[in-house]
Formats: structure tokens, sequence, C-alpha cells
């Protein structure tokens, strides 16, 4: 792939400690902390270590260590927050890839929402 991964990145600079963040857990290859706007009572970022711009990247370029450690720590969260789909009424997870999806920030994240309902994944046009 040819994606260029640019380290001055606001999740760049939080992995390199030069800004802060409210960690909600942390692997050897994973940060999850709190998005700074919620936009829902349950609103984590995890984000792996690596330097990957987005989902695809990552999917395609991680190695299978990196790759099960993201997963895993996801369904930790979820479980942490209490947001499961079998004990309670669920969550979203959300990864904004490019323009077309407006992706802000250049270092693949997963939202995971949850905590009220969050109507359609996308408005009808
Ligand atoms: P995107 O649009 O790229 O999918 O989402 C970027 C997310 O990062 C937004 O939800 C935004 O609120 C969050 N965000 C941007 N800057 C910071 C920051 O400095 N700290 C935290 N915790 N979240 C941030």
């Amino acid at each position: 792939m040819a994606y260029t991964y640019d380290d001055q990145n606001i999740f760049a600079k939080i992995l390199r400690g030069e800004i802060p963040n409210d960690t909600v857990m942390e692997t050897a290859h994973t940060l999850a902390f709190n998005d700074i706007t919620p936009q829902a009572p349950v609103h984590v970022l995890v984000i792996p270590k690596g330097p990957y711009v987005t989902y695809d990247h990552f999917c395609a370029e991680a190695s299978d260590v990196e790759l099960v450690d993201f997963a895993r720590t996801v369904a930790a969260i979820c479980a942490d927050r209490g947001v499961t789909a079998d004990t309670s009424p669920g969550f979203r997870a959300i990864s904004n890839a490019g323009d077309h999806a407006v992706q802000e920030v250049p270092h693949f994240h997963m939202h995971l929402l949850g905590g009220r309902p969050l109507g359609r994944m996308l408005a009808r046009a």
C-alpha cells in the first residue's frame, strides 16, 4: 500500500506522551482513551501503537500479533464499559478513512460508541 504516515498527527503525539490523554486501556500494541469530544456516554478511541493511517492500512500491514492485540482490546473495552450486545443494548464501532468519511486524524482509530440509542448508521439521503 502507498499510505504515508504523518508522525505529527495528534494521536502520534499522544502515543509519544507529548499530549495528555484519558487512558481507558493500554497493552503492548494498543492504546484506548476517551474521545475529547464524546458523542455518547461511552466514546472510546482505540488505536494501534504502530504507524497505520486507516483501518485497511492496519489490516493489510499490521502483524498478526498487532491485529489480535487490537481486536482483543476492543472486546475487553466493550466488556468493561458494559456495552456488549449480548448483555446490554449494544454499541457501534466506526472507523473513518479518508475524505469521504471525513477522517480528521490520520492515525487509524476505532470509535466505540454506546450508552444511548445511536440511531441509524447513516442518514438516509
Ligand atoms: P475522525 O473524524 O478522525 O474519525 O475522529 C477523530 C476524533 O478524535 C474525534 O472524535 C475527535 O473528537 C477526537 N480527537 C481529536 N483530537 C483529540 C485529542 O487531542 N484527544 C482526544 N482524546 N481526542 C481527540
